[in-house]
């Protein structure tokens, strides 16, 4: 009986989760624009990446830095043309300091694989990059905090396709006028800083391992990134 009750709230809470209810039930939407002060780091692209890590390390006053074990910045390729964003570190990038590399990080990789992607061919980072306690969400006021640093991210890695894992990356980076189970699955072209790129967002692979009736979904937005790496040949 308890059992079955903890059940129906764990489903309620990913039922509001799926729908973004902080957002739907709030009447102050959030519309993220391009204005943001800008980091110009100078050098090749690994030093203007070191410099960017060296910036977010120097933070202060940062619940989520003060109680992570490590920096978690980036994976990949860092001339990829394909960069990802998720949401936060969880247990094991924090022990790492990696993006996905736990359970989430495994699905991600197969459904990569489905597409004929690996880590080696994309980039990968979160919209925060310290581990928020108890895997929560970032709240709104870290992810304003951590937003410049990712968009100075965004701007050194200088990618052509930006896939959004999520309603966190998508609210982070478009806003939460649309909910996540909307706004996946189409293409935005927009800027980002300097860089010039198409942006589309799919449900997070977290998600996708409570809810896998929803893999059907991603599956179609997978394949428009296929098809779009063909169309525009990278
Ligand atoms: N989930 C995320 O959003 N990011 C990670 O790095 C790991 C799990």
């Amino acid at each position: 009986m308890k059992r079955n009750l903890n059940q129906k709230l764990i489903s309620l809470i990913e039922y509001y989760n799926l729908i973004n209810a902080n957002i739907v039930l709030s009447n102050t939407p959030v519309k993220r624009t391009n204005d943001y002060t800008t980091n110009t780091f100078t050098g090749t692209k690994s030093e203007k990446l070191n410099k960017l890590k060296n910036k977010i390390q120097s933070i202060k006053n940062c619940q989520l830095k003060n109680n992570a074990n490590n920096l978690v910045f980036g994976d990949g390729n860092i001339n990829s043309k394909i960069m990802l964003i998720g949401e936060g570190p969880g247990a094991n990038e924090d022990a790492e300091g990696k993006p996905f590399v736990g359970r989430a990080g495994k699905l991600l990789n197969k459904m990569l694989e489905a597409i004929q992607l690996d880590r080696s061919k994309i980039y990968i980072s979160n919209v925060v990059n310290y581990r928020p306690p108890e895997n929560r969400k970032p709240t709104e006021e870290e992810i304003e905090r951590y937003l410049p640093y990712l968009k100075n991210h965004i701007e050194i890695i200088n990618p052509k396709i930006l896939l959004l894992l999520g309603s966190t990356a998508l609210n982070a980076l478009i806003g939460d006028e649309e909910v996540i189970s909307k706004a996946r699955g189409k293409w935005t072209q927009t800027k980002i800083g300097k860089v010039n790129l198409w942006i589309i967002a799919t449900f997070h692979p977290a998600f996708l391992m409570r809810q896998p009736e929803q893999k059907k979904f991603t599956w179609i937005d997978l394949k428009m990134i296929r098809d779009k790496i063909k169309t525009l040949k990278i």
